[in-house]
């Protein structure tokens, strides 16, 4: 092995707290109370194999990437950074109650990662995530725009404590739509309607995004309003309703084939569907922890709930957003496009920023429209962790960005 590959990740603990600490083989970390528990030696060994693995991938093209991480670590150890070389104590009991040690794996990442430096957590972040600034999201906008690929900008952030960062929030927003219709950017914006305080005051967020809707409708453009957790469905959906009555075309929403209400709340929502202003859904699976109760959980009854929607919204001239990297449920999709010959200009598909690229490509250079779901703002590390939270599956990816690129 070469001097490079010094970092170990060393578990300790009890049944249900796991110790954590990264340590570097140079200068080796005392180990406190290793416990001593057949059990967690092997839960131990398990996890250390795990990255090793990772860290010690023969692919040499991606060998730079792994050795920034590496310095980064000893770097930050070096320099007494506690936040690194630090004890973390995590509640696992959820954690191992899970077989699956992949599911474990994630969990574990997505509990760690909030510990780790913002800049260890920026070299995953940036794959997924334009940068702080609006020049950022502009720049990343062109690049996707020169190659015949549509944006939505989304400026992060959610779940705000007062009415004060819904103000904050509206402004950004409207001063983005100014700055990129002057710069002509091919696009249109997506906002979460939490971030404008629909858990603190319904009728001031409902102000606040009618202003924006306003701003973009001057722009003859358009907003997508994201579906959130199952607590804001009614109030986003009643959100909806209210802005499509008064700008049928400057207005959309969300629906996750998760969730079971969703075919009934489609239904339902046909009364304000006019030939003249169809109206125009995001069909996506849905990215929240829900209960079964209320939620699919299952792979493919997800997926064919997601095409029995998506064939809802065909045949009734709905104009849906397709969005999904799932390659077999796009090519279902696809299927359904030839079944009711649907025109290009009445449909897009739709992918987040920096995920899945090559089949992104693929599917725009078969003349399908595409738009990327372009994140970027002060919020990211807050995101990122949290999203991790979340939905820790994305540790997979995440890993997969940070070391197998592309
Ligand atoms: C444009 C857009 C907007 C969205 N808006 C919302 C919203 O308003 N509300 C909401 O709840 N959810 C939203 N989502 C998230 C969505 O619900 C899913 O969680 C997410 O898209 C992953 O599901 P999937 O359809 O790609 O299928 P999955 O079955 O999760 O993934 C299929 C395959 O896609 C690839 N993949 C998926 N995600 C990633 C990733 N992050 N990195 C790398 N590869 C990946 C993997 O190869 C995976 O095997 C949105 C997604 C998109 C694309």
């Amino acid at each position: 092995m070469g001097r490079e590959e010094v970092i170990t990740l060393g578990i300790l603990g009890t049944l249900d707290t796991l110790v954590i600490l990264v340590t570097s083989s140079f200068r080796p970390v005392r180990m406190v109370q290793p416990g001593g528990h057949s059990k967690l030696k092997t839960l131990n060994s398990y996890f250390s194999s795990i990255l090793l693995k990772i860290i010690y991938t023969n692919d040499k093209d991606h060998r730079f990437e792994i050795c920034k991480i590496i310095f980064l670590l000893r770097h930050c150890y070096y320099q007494q950074c506690y936040q690194v070389v630090k004890y973390v104590k995590i509640d696992i009991c959820q954690v191992i109650k899970t077989k699956d040690k992949n599911i474990m794996f994630n969990k574990l990442i997505a509990n760690l990662l909030p510990y780790f430096p913002k800049k260890f957590v920026w070299l995953f972040s940036k794959s997924y995530i334009a940068g702080e600034n609006t020049e950022d999201a502009l720049r990343v906008s062109k690049e996707l725009n020169k190659q015949g690929i549509m944006v939505t900008l989304d400026v992060l952030g959610e779940f705000i404590h007062n009415l004060d960062e819904a103000e904050d929030n509206k402004n950004q927003y409207l001063e983005l739509i100014d700055v990129s219709e002057k710069n002509k950017i091919d696009g249109n914006y997506s906002i979460k309607p939490t971030m404008f305080g629909l858990l603190i005051d319904k009728e001031i967020c409902y102000e606040k995004i009618r202003e924006i809707v306003i701003k973009a409708a001057k722009y003859n453009n358009f907003v997508r309003i994201d579906m959130e957790d199952s607590q804001c469905v009614d109030m986003e959906i009643e959100l909806f309703r209210r802005l499509q009555n008064e700008f049928p075309d400057n207005v959309g929403l969300v629906f996750q084939s998760y969730m079971k209400r969703t075919l009934d709340d489609l239904k339902k929502l046909m009364d304000i569907h006019t030939e003249k202003s169809p109206l125009n859904y995001r069909l996506c699976k849905g990215i929240y922890v829900e209960s079964p109760e209320i939620a699919y959980k299952k792979y493919e009854v997800i997926n064919d709930h997601f095409l029995e929607e998506l064939e809802f919204m065909f045949r009734n001239n709905i104009y849906p957003g397709i969005a999904t990297h799932d390659k077999p449920l796009i090519e279902d999709a696809n299927k359904l496009i030839e079944k009711y010959n649907v025109p290009k200009e009445k449909y897009e598909f739709q992918m987040l920023y920096g995920v899945t690229p090559a089949l992104r490509k693929s599917i725009v250079d078969k003349g399908h429209r595409m738009r990327v779901y372009v994140p970027f703002g002060k919020d990211w590390f807050g995101y990122s962790t949290r999203r991790l939270k979340e939905n820790p599956k994305m540790a997979n990816h995440i890993i997969k960005a940070i070391f197998y690129k592309g």
